[in-house]
């Protein structure tokens, strides 16, 4: 049995994993002072200021992995939360001792310090960042979820900037009567603005941004605005067509100079550390600092930091992400073992005031611990693995490699400038939508159509960024949904376009024109003003503009003929539009069979459906161009039951197969129900087992079939049955199976699935 489990894409972020422990141990130094007995500037220089990018990076790589602009799933906002909380339930727990023996508990109005401490400061000096993980990652989440990244940034920015001047910038102000009883008034709830409100948002955001904006350098979300600014100049009747190219060659450019912006960034963050030097070693020289943890030049210089982590990538490390947190959690604690030790060896001269050797005695400790605590964790604390149970009956598997394959071929087929927009509709074609979609997002597909609102939303459910456009129909009374879940919507029709406008709410729309299939659109013959009238709708921003082709499978000549007047009229329209001065959207024409036989066609995306999943519709049919397509889907299903039918006897309802001899059949846990079709019931069609053919015998059930193997040797119970895709040297391909029981493979593929178990 051919298992394919292996991953594509997947690989791990090296550079982020590795910084991690690195920034551990900068936090150390904020707290141990190496250079201290060296020189006082030097000191300064790493503890106050260089060593202050870590918690920042700790928050800009949560937020990467937490904050997307498409990411719905509130669960794992919560899993975030719940396990920071248990890690600070944790960490509290474990620092009561050092609070009772610094006498914590002794102090007056213990209960309000005690909620303050708890809920920004910390019980013990280190742990606020805990707190402000939490509250920092809800507040980026509830920004980014309401408004788009620019507006989520300026608030990130704004309460950042708020906290400037309660932290390093605090003498510039502290003398303005109404700042200093606003931030005495915020130092009562908190010892300082370096903290889960005003701190840790924005690099939340930032690291969300940086996730959104995806590895091919494109950001979706920055055009997307520049549409709104389109529309609005449109009205406004000035230059438009300018800021359309740059927004095109703003994405063509970013990924070909990827090489040279690799350096251009790691300039840039070497150019913002040192301005950040400056800066801090300014406000120390002028002594307007309360605190030191916040300067203007943080936040770029952690962002191209981190843009340059992003460039390495390779092994992934998880055992790295547990140490550094381990290191951070257990450094204080480490001093004072350190300092007690220190003690009993009288040996303070040494490991206590040498600040060189009390940090790197402090460091070792502690990554030794952690490192013995996450080898400890390896052995005996992981949860045993749960059993995968997808495979026991009957199901289906999924060779990621080849819808890979079939991605970069497509893309290879389509005119430079055109985006491939992966059709997933209908569990993208019994597939698995969920999984599909998301392979296909790491793969850079930024583009998706569905046929209903609420695979829409659960497209976004599953954290798929970029556009997707609802093919079909979506009531009204929905359209804030659209908005909410940023779905595209197709326009049917003109009195659609005005009663989905009227409920007021902003959406993206696609314009759907017939121009022959005569199933959704706007008419291509006449009413020009209706589709332009659409165009000026205030609350619409129209993304695309499109046709479907109705013949485009065939190469008879009337068909042709047919399928160009199509195009023809179609492009009219697109002319008509540009000549009354509309700013023409995105265009798109092909589905798969369109870029088959018109693979010519100027267009902004291919609708690919069916050749996505590496299958045409019929087996044999012809196109103009033959592409290397591999089947990403097969059906396979374990022998349950293997049986002895003497000669004479029947299987299965109706009696329709008799025995013509002494018989073994076996019995497949598979049926109709899951979407193989009864109409291949006595057509003499076969599965594969052991590398043989057995034929499918008697009526296919709604739980189960039977087929006979008395002529191949060696089949067991628990076997693999293949009813379609390989096995051995031998292939039973999807169109030929949806063609002997009638139908076309789309339809075949998109009735699976809904009881079968998916295996990657
Ligand atoms: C389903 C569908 C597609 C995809 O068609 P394939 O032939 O599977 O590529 C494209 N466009 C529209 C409008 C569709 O409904």
């Amino acid at each position: 049995m051919r298992v394919e489990n292996k991953r594509c894409c997947d690989k791990g972020y090296t550079g982020i994993d590795v910084f991690r422990l690195v920034a551990a141990l900068l936090v150390i130094t904020i707290h141990t002072s190496p250079l201290a007995g060296l020189s006082g500037t030097a000191d300064f220089i790493l503890t106050r200021i260089v060593a202050r990018v870590a918690v920042p990076f700790f928050f800009v790589t949560s937020g990467f992995f937490l904050i997307s602009r498409y990411n719905y799933q509130t669960a794992k906002l919560c899993a975030f939360v719940r396990k920071t909380a248990l890690v600070y339930a944790a960490a509290i727990a474990l620092y009561i001792p050092v609070n009772l023996y610094n006498g914590y508990f002794r102090m007056d109005y213990l209960l309000p310090n005690l909620i303050k401490d708890i809920v920004f400061d910390g019980t013990l000096y280190h742990l606020w960042y805990l707190p402000a993980s939490i509250m920092g990652g809800a507040i980026a989440w509830g920004l980014v979820r309401k408004l788009d990244y620019r507006k989520a940034f300026a608030a990130g920015a704004a309460l950042y900037l708020v906290g400037l001047f309660g932290d390093s910038y605090y003498g510039t102000l502290e003398h303005v009567p109404v700042c200093s009883s606003f931030y005495a008034l915020i130092f009562q709830a908190s010892d300082y603005t370096r903290n889960g409100i005003f701190f840790a948002p924005v690099f939340f955001i930032m690291g969300g941004f940086i996730a959104d904006k995806g590895d091919s350098g494109e950001n979706r979300g920055e055009s997307g605005s520049v549409n709104k600014c389109e529309i609005v100049r449109e009205q406004s009747g000035c230059r438009t067509s300018k800021s359309v190219r740059t927004a095109s060659e703003k994405t063509v450019s970013g990924k070909a100079v990827s090489g040279k912006k690799a350096w251009m960034t790691g300039v840039c963050f070497g150019l913002m550390l040192a301005l950040m030097l400056v800066e801090g070693l300014a406000l120390h020289h002028f002594q307007v600092q309360r605190h030191d943890s916040m300067y203007v030049f943080l936040p770029p210089c952690v962002y191209f930091l981190f843009l340059v982590l992003l460039q390495f990538r390779g092994k992934r490390s998880v055992w790295l992400r547990d140490l550094s947190l381990i290191v951070y959690l257990i450094h204080p604690m480490m001093i004072v073992v350190i300092r007690m030790a220190a003690k009993v060896l009288r040996l303070q001269g040494l490991l206590v005031d040498n600040s060189v050797v009390h940090f790197l005695s402090v460091t070792s400790v502690s990554v030794a611990f952690g490192a013995a605590a996450v080898a400890l964790w390896g052995r005996f604390g992981r949860k045993p693995k749960k059993r995968d149970t997808s495979t026991d009956r009957a199901y289906i598997e999924l060779n990621l490699e080849n819808l890979a394959h079939n991605v970069a071929v497509l893309r290879k087929a389509m005119p430079p400038k055109c985006e491939l927009m992966a059709v997933v509709k209908a569990e993208a074609y019994g597939h698995g939508m969920c999984e599909t979609a998301v392979q296909l997002d790491k793969l850079g597909v930024r583009a998706f159509a569905v046929a209903t609102i609420d695979e829409g939303i659960r497209l976004r459910r599953c954290g798929v960024r970029g556009e997707v456009l609802i093919l079909g129909y979506t009531a009204p009374e929905r359209a804030w949904e659209l908005r909410r879940y940023d779905l595209a919507q197709t326009l049917i029709d003109y009195a659609y376009a005005c009663r989905l406008h009227e409920r007021g709410y902003r959406v993206k729309v696609h314009v759907k024109i017939d121009t022959g299939m005569h199933r959704l659109g706007f008419d291509a013959g006449c009413h020009i003003e209706e589709i332009m009238d659409v165009f000026a709708m205030e609350h619409f921003n129209v993304n695309g503009i499109y046709t479907h082709l109705c013949a485009a499978d065939s190469l008879d000549e009337e068909d042709v003929l047919f399928t160009k007047q199509q195009i023809a009229d179609f492009y009219s329209v697109l002319r008509r539009l540009k000549k009354e001065g509309i700013r023409i959207p995105k265009i798109h024409i092909q589905s798969s069979y369109g870029l088959l036989n018109y693979p010519e066609l100027k267009c902004s995306y291919v609708r690919a459906g069916i050749a996505l999943y590496g299958v045409l519709s019929s087996p044999g049919a012809r196109t103009r161009l033959q592409l290397d397509l591999r089947p990403v889907l097969s059906l396979k299903a374990k022998v349950v039951l293997l049986r002895f039918v003497p000669k004479g006897e029947t299987v299965g309802y109706g009696r329709t197969f008799v025995a013509d001899r002494d018989s073994v059949i076996a019995i497949l846990p598979v049926g109709y129900a899951d979407g193989f079709p009864r109409s291949l019931s006595n057509r003499g069609s076969y599965v594969l087992i052991n590398g043989g053919w057995a034929p499918v015998v008697g009526r296919i059930c709604m739980d189960q079939l039977a087929v006979d193997v008395t002529d191949i040797p060696g089949v067991e119970v628990g076997m693999t049955a293949t009813l379609i895709g390989y096995d051995g040297g031998e292939e039973i391909a999807a169109p030929v199976v949806a063609d002997e029981s009638g139908s076309i493979t789309n339809e075949l593929l998109s009735r699976m699935g809904s009881r079968l178990g998916h295996m990657y």
